[in-house]
């Protein structure tokens, strides 16, 4: 991790998602221990055949590895954004490499949640509908973050309940820093440009109160310092044009903007991103192995031969 803030390179921090990997080993090591069936066919007359075994450890570990590629992918676009420091770049250049690292931010955490829901179904009962079932197409495409912010609410006590995930993405600072990147690559994959400007690195002959705005002067060209994101991506070109007749935003200063909360930084988000990814693995991480310690515990009691447990035989 670790963002060097004196000399904000934000560019060079690097990701630690190790504990999705070592969930992921564990998960393979032990997976014999959850069994998940389903009938053949939807065939009336099914129960002539014998049930099928759900391969849900390769959904699962499909979900870790997309994770884990997404990351590599934000590594590599905070690579192509320190290269253009120094190499003027084409805007629709700078655009793409912004795009693809909101999309590589917000993809990692969506691969992690299709990998909590093939765990999760596959421990859950089969009457349970928290999770989507693997073998049903429409099913999957219900699958996303949501399903793991909210505090889960099931009569089913032996429901997979992903507790440490949840309360991690239900922490104020969490929330925002998800809610605003499911915002930017809404509008990078279906609407248009994101970035509206970058700023100057301040050279060190000027003036510098300390503060992070005093670093930039707005909208100058090479090399950006940081990049400046709006706050309501989504706001409507008529809304822009009542706030702009209102004398807003236009005539005020980018420190003045950002204060009053209009726009943020890249670095900032990077900075959220980096806290949120890093302890979202950890929490992944213990979530698995509690998943795994419950299924072996009761894998055990139904593997008791009758009687066993009261003999003292196990
Ligand atoms: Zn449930």
């Amino acid at each position: 991790m670790a963002i060097n803030s004196s000399t904000n390179e934000w560019w060079r921090m690097k990701l630690d998602i190790s504990p999705v990997t070592r969930a992921e080993e564990i998960a393979r090591r032990r997976c014999n221990t959850i069994i998940k069936l389903v009938p053949r066919n939807e065939n009336p007359d099914a129960s002539a055949v014998s049930n099928m075994q759900v391969d849900w450890i390769s959904e699962f570990c499909a979900g870790v590895l997309g994770c884990r590629a997404r990351i590599f992918g934000v590594q590599h676009e905070l690579e192509e954004l320190l290269h253009a420091r120094g190499v003027p770049l084409d805007s629709a250049d700078l655009e793409y490499h912004h795009a693809a690292l909101f999309f590589a931010m917000d993809s990692a955490l969506e691969c992690l949640a299709y990998a909590m829901n093939a765990i999760g179904w596959a421990c859950a009962a089969s009457d349970c509908k928290c999770y989507s079932a693997l073998h049903d197409e429409k099913a999957l495409r219900n699958i996303n973050l949501s399903n793991f912010r909210k505090t889960k609410n099931c009569s089913n006590s032996s429901c997979p309940t992903f507790a440490a995930i949840r309360a991690c993405w239900q922490l104020p600072a969490n929330q925002k820093c998800i809610d605003r990147l499911t915002e930017q690559h809404d509008v990078t994959k279906h609407r248009r440009a994101a970035m509206s400007g970058h700023g100057q690195q301040q050279s060190s002959s000027t003036e510098d109160d300390g503060s992070f705005i005093s670093g930039l002067t707005a909208m100058a060209y090479n090399p950006p310092a940081d990049y400046i994101l709006h706050t309501n991506i989504k706001t409507l070109p008529v809304e822009k044009a009542q706030a702009s007749a209102l004398g807003k935003p236009s005539g005020r200063t980018l420190q003045e903007q950002h204060l009053n909360g209009e726009v943020y930084f890249l670095s900032e988000l990077m900075a959220d991103y980096n806290v949120l990814i890093e302890e979202t693995a950890r929490r992944f991480e213990s979530d698995i192995e509690k998943l795994l310690a419950n299924a072996e515990h009761s894998k055990s009691q139904t593997d008791q031969p009758d009687g066993a447990e009261a003999n003292g035989l196990n």
